[in-house]
């Protein structure tokens, strides 16, 4: 570990200390030697320095020039390492695809968590897996089912794509600097065969978005600017029940039927 980085706030530096964490991450990672491996936001190597020994090709993706330097120095000895200078948010995942899935791994900058994934999202049939450390009410909120306080437009959204499976709870001490709120590592499986699958995904996506803009209203009063396309959905769905409510299955349903009729005029 880089031991005099002053961690960058803007850049949601928060280092892993806790070397129990560490290892427990990188068994549930469990890397392989000839993975198509992908982490963002290496910082001072805390989580690389486990993970490049046992797959000495990976790659990873830095926005901090510093530390770009600094893991290009560490990590010398190690030809099939692959540094990314620059923001993941803007990267082409497709890049990486050899072939191989690819496996992305980080524990991501709080501050732009949420984008990353659906970016990712985007990228999601090239993708085995991802296991990422986000903020704790973050991860509740991806696995949250319908009904619960914590379910809204990023669970629908991800579940769609993914399966989701919290794994390892994290406290603050276990970083430095140590961040003001709880952690927890998740790893999201990208479906093999979607369970359920919106003929236009983007219409979906604009749906799930409407429905959550004013979870207190009724789901005929969020999509009240598509009435004209929600005739004979009623008997197959309540309308006048709330977004949080339905399932991804009948987000689905919804967007799918929007579909078919604005094709039919
Ligand atoms: N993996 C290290 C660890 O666990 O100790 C560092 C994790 S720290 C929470 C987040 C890392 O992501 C930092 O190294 C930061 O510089 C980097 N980062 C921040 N924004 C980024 C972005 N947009 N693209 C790529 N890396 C980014």
């Amino acid at each position: 570990m880089k031991k005099d980085h002053q961690a960058r706030k803007r850049f949601g530096q928060n280092f892993l200390i806790d070397q129990q964490v560490i290892s427990q991450i990188i068994s549930a990672i469990g890397p392989k030697v000839d993975d198509n491996l992908i982490e963002i936001g290496p910082g001072t190597a805390a989580l690389t320095e486990h993970l490049i020994k046992r797959c000495p090709s990976m790659s990873v993706l830095e926005l901090d020039r510093d530390l770009v330097k600094f893991l290009g120095a560490k990590f010398a000895d190690y030809p099939d390492f692959k540094i990314h200078s620059g923001d993941a948010l803007d990267v082409d995942f497709t890049q990486f695809y050899d072939g191989r899935d690819l496996r992305l791994v980080g524990n991501l900058p709080y501050n732009i968590s949420t984008p990353i994934l659906f970016h990712l999202l985007q990228v999601g049939h090239l993708i085995k897996d991802m296991h990422f450390m986000l903020q704790r009410e973050v991860v509740d909120r991806l696995g949250a089912s319908p009904g619960s306080k914590t379910y809204g437009r990023l669970s629908v959204m991800i579940q769609y794509h993914c399966q989701v499976m919290p794994i390892i709870p994290v406290p603050p001490e276990s970083f430095r600097p140590a961040p003001k709120v709880q952690s927890a590592v998740v790893r999201l499986k990208p479906h093999r065969q979607k369970p359920f699958i919106a003929d236009n995904e983007i219409l979906f996506s604009q749906v799930v978005n409407l429905s959550f803009q004013q979870r207190r209203k009724t789901l005929r009063n969020c999509l009240k600017s598509l009435s004209h396309c929600l005739d004979g959905l009623e008997g197959r769905l309540d309308l006048s029940a709330r977004p949080e409510q339905l399932s991804v299955g009948d987000f689905v349903t919804i967007a799918n039927h929007i579909n078919q009729t604005m094709s039919e005029t």
